[in-house]
């Protein structure tokens, strides 16, 4: 494992990046939910993806949700 950042999404390449993590059909099937507060998370409220436990989590785009993950990558 690196220390891999936590990675924006951005419109143009979610579509790729998602398939290659292998995280597309679950987005688009309603399976793929916020790591911090387990809201369903779609291709509208994705606000990020980033590594845990060696796989990959997904965040929402509460800005709760932002805060609590970076405090607790820091503490
Ligand atoms: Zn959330």
């Amino acid at each position: 494992m690196t220390g891999e950042s936590i990675r924006a999404v951005h419109d143009d390449d979610l579509d790729a990046v998602l398939d290659r993590l292998g995280l597309g059909r679950h987005l688009r099937a309603g399976e793929l939910k916020c790591k911090i507060c387990g809201a369903i998370v779609t291709r509208e409220t994705l606000q990020a993806l980033f590594p845990d436990s060696g796989t990959i989590k997904v965040l929402c785009n509460n800005v709760s949700c932002m805060k609590e993950l970076i405090r607790g990558r820091e503490g």
